[in-house]
């Protein structure tokens, strides 16, 4: 067991002195201060992160865009401000948080399949860098909307690649049957599309074709397949300027070989860079997944039909991704284990009434007793971001360590709170205390 900790990265957790440190922060500690479950960010490893994909593609001129929808909260946002990247956003919601947490409008992108007119008005008012349009319908609204406001609005159309990346079926996009970009074959309809619309400059193409890519080999495709697309349509007349290459960038869970940031400049070397392009990038996962954890506290050990059950108060409403992509995530003990402690082979479930609510089957930790407190790996992207209260659960606080300081960044949502969003109407009467059903 003594590589219990390996998924964990050391600049942001790393055992010492009998437990688990958030950088210089105990576990315990944060767990101690603010309850269980809850998720623990590590300043130290997004600024790592972020500075280690620069350093790769910031000599070829590729700007960042973080796609916020992997961590979107307000603290993240502002150390990927400060840090000097912009976002990559997909709701109207989203771009409200961006530009709160003191991104430049002219630093963010709109991406996403269904953005509805309110949302696109939205985004002209706010004067966004750049719309990425998914269909000839939405180009359409752009225009009309653009239009009414005497604009002419910038856009990127996202094209569909039709690349298989080779990535869970839930999470790629960039194959021709999937409900995003537009199919390259049709873009032949595009001149007369364009001609009719004097509100929209086709600025550039973008892309995106799935999530948690290992290899460069799909990249190395699509950015073909795109940069010989853009060409082509230079050479009819756009004055295509940009390429939004997206995201997908994938990070080792469990045993895969890490997806360097060199492979991918080489990716983008060998195929788009040098063509007289403005290059963008949408990173999600790749910046912020290993830089966060969801502490949990263990409440049972339960032993039944030959079974171990590590019963947790984390559960699939905190963190969903193992219920929805069947996602590994280590799972390791906050206290160290003596190097020869007895192991115990677990199933790591939430207390949520569904059976899908596991956090990893047949698991073999050292022994854990009631009480015990465990961290979840590699938990930081689309962990919080796609948190419920599910179960009428608390939502789990936030927390960001920086060095010896930490600070919660989001507190946690009570029940009491989620009860004043709902309203009984008057015809059903007022809920009255104590008042049982068989009355
Ligand atoms: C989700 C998404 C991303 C980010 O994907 P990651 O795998 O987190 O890097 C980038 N661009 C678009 C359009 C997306 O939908």
């Amino acid at each position: 067991m003594d590589d219990l900790y390996r998924r964990l990265p050391p600049t942001g957790f790393a055992p010492r002195a009998g437990e688990l440190h958030a950088e210089g922060v105990p576990l315990s500690a944060i767990a101690a201060a603010v309850g269980t479950p809850v998720y623990v960010y590590s300043a130290a490893r997004l600024r790592e992160r972020v500075r280690a994909l620069k350093a790769a593609v910031g000599p070829l001129g590729v700007a960042v865009h973080f796609a916020m929808k992997s961590n979107a909260n307000q603290a993240v946002l502002a150390l990927m401000a400060a840090e000097g990247i912009g976002a990559d956003i997909v709701s109207g919601g989203e771009m409200a948080r961006a530009l709160a947490a003191g991104m430049a409008p002219r630093h963010v992108v709109f991406s996403g399949v269904g953005k509805t007119a309110a949302e696109i008005a939205a985004a002209l008012d706010a004067g966004l860098h750049q719309i990425n349009v998914e269909s000839f319908e939405e180009l359409r609204l752009v225009d009309e909307i653009a239009g009414a406001k005497g604009r002419v609005a910038d856009v990127a159309l996202r094209v569909n690649p039709d690349v298989d990346a080779e990535t869970h079926a839930k999470i790629t996009t960039g194959k021709k049957d999937n409900k995003f970009g537009i199919d390259a074959s049709t873009l032949g309809r595009l001149d007369n599309e364009v001609k009719a619309l004097p509100h929209v400059r086709v600025v550039g193409l973008a892309m995106h074709i799935g999530s948690q890519i290992m290899t460069p080999a799909p990249f190395l495709t699509a950015y073909g397949r795109v940069a010989a697309l853009a060409e082509e349509l230079r050479r009819k007349g756009y004055p295509l300027t940009r390429l939004d290459l997206g995201g997908g960038f994938g990070i080792p869970y469990e045993n895969e070989l890490e997806f360097s940031f060199a492979d991918l400049a080489d990716a983008i070397r060998a195929t788009v860079h040098g063509r007289g392009f403005d290059l963008s990038i949408e990173p999600g996962r790749s910046l912020v997944a290993d830089a966060g954890i969801l502490l949990a506290r263990t409440i049972f050990v339960k032993d039944a039909g030959g079974m171990h059950f590590l019963v947790l108060d984390a559960a699939m409403n905190d963190l969903v991704r193992p219920a929805m992509y069947e996602a590994h995530h280590d799972i390791v003990p906050v206290r160290i284990p003596a190097p020869a402690a007895p192991t115990v082979e677990y199933d790591i479930v939430g207390p949520i009434c569904e059976s899908s609510d596991t956090f990893a089957k047949r698991r073999r930790l050292p022994a854990l007793a009631a009480g015990d407190l465990v961290a979840i790996a590699t938990a930081g992207a689309y962990g919080a971001t796609m948190s419920s209260t599910y179960n009428a659960r608390p939502l789990a606080p936030e927390v960001l360590v920086d060095g010896t300081r930490w600070a919660t960044v989001r507190r946690r949502v009570e029940v009491a709170e989620q009860i004043g969003w709902d309203q009984v109407p008057d015809w059903i009467g007022p809920a009255k205390p104590g008042q049982r059903a068989a009355e």
